[in-house]
């Protein structure tokens, strides 16, 4: 018997949190982000239960060749474009679009003499991350333009708020500069990312973003995923490999931080921080032992975590325990951690095996 900890892949729920992103912005095609490993859930099965959308988005060079190579004829998109003249001749052959976010990018574009690449113009708007200053904007158009690109373009930003409810505010304003410093351009545009396509529907033009909505998780700290209708495509799931019995004053773990205030039966789980659990997760944190909740206890170790089984009296050696995923939310896990879904399941190890449901 290998290790029990697996992460399940639910390849059903990626689809149908797609077709959400279709009901929340029907007219707009959809640009589905996959980049860090499809947010950690894996590249090549989470494409091909995405393959139905219209376009892939990612910024690993190699994964979106391997994307190409697998057959995928979308336009796939690479997010922070390419770092040096020597890639271009890659994005040619395999057909790549290109973000375009500063004017060292121009320059290495006129410079090869090659076909036509599909670029994507991105302009700061208010974010401060990636883009053109909107003052750049109408001279790199020109240069372009000049250069026989006008028919392969088309106009992005990014908004740094959009999850934010006390931020519509920003939102608004980064929209507003966007419209204004493109207004005399008839190229087609993308703004959205999951929270935009969910709040803002003026932001969904003719491309949208979504990236953690497809992996079932919810943007907005004030709804959750299954507010949203979506579903949870990522159970991070293990075993329980002992069992104890503590005394009143026990304590549990590195430094002892749990401390038993009654007579408890407690069972370690074979995840740790190593496997992509956060170390940060306190006392409390809710998991699912025998699809019943519980808690953790004390300080998550590198290989293992303590949970609490005084009231789960049908657990033993071996029980089932759910970290995330179906029936405790990972957007939960991360809140009690100080972080968010975004960065856990990112963070999940090489070493957690993933097992693909099918159709
Ligand atoms: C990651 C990313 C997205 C997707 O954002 P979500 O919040 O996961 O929907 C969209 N656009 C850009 C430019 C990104 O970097």
């Amino acid at each position: 018997m290998p290790r029990p900890i697996k992460a399940s892949i639910d390849l059903p729920a990626l689809a149908h949190n797609l077709t959400i992103v279709r009901q929340h912005a029907p007219h707009s095609r959809i640009m589905a982000v996959i980049k860090a490993d499809a947010y950690g859930h894996g590249l090549l099965h989470t494409a091909s239960a995405l393959k139905d959308a219209d376009g892939f988005a990612l910024l690993e060079l190699d994964a979106a060749i391997s994307l190409r190579d697998a057959g995928y004829h979308q336009p796939i998109l690479l997010l922070e474009g390419f770092f040096s003249t020597h890639e271009l001749a890659l994005f040619e052959q395999y057909q790549l679009s290109a973000v375009i976010h500063h004017s060292e990018q121009v320059a290495m574009l006129l410079d090869f003499k090659h076909q036509e690449l599909n670029l994507f113009i991105k302009i700061n708007t208010g974010m401060n991350r990636l883009g053109l200053a909107p003052e750049q904007f109408p001279g790199t158009m020109k240069q372009l333009e000049e250069n026989r690109y006008a028919h392969n373009i088309t106009l992005m930003t990014h908004f740094a708020c959009a999850d934010e409810s006390s931020e519509e505010e920003s939102v608004l304003q980064q929209l507003q500069c966007f419209e204004l410093t493109t207004k005399q351009y008839n190229h087609p545009r993308s703004l959205a990312n999951s929270a935009a396509i969910m709040r803002y529907p003026k932001t969904h033009a003719d491309w949208v973003r979504p990236g953690i909505m497809l992996y079932g998780a919810s943007p907005f700290s004030d709804q959750t995923a299954s507010d949203l209708n979506l579903r949870p495509v990522m159970t991070l799931s293990s075993r329980i490999i002992a069992i104890h019995n503590l005394k009143y004053g026990d304590k549990v773990g590195y430094h002892g931080l749990f401390q038993a205030d009654r007579p408890m039966r407690i069972g370690i789980v074979a995840c740790g921080y190593a496997d992509g659990y956060p170390r940060h997760a306190p006392t409390n944190t809710p998991v699912l032992v025998n699809n019943q909740r519980s808690r953790l206890l004390g300080r998550v170790s590198m290989d293992m975590l303590a949970v609490d089984l005084t009231e789960i009296e049908n657990a033993g050696l071996n029980s089932p325990v759910i970290l995330w995923g179906a029936g405790v939310s990972v957007d939960e896990v991360a809140h009690r951690a100080g972080t968010t879904s975004y960065e856990l399941l990112c963070a999940l190890a090489p070493r957690v095996e993933k097992l693909c449901s099918s159709y």
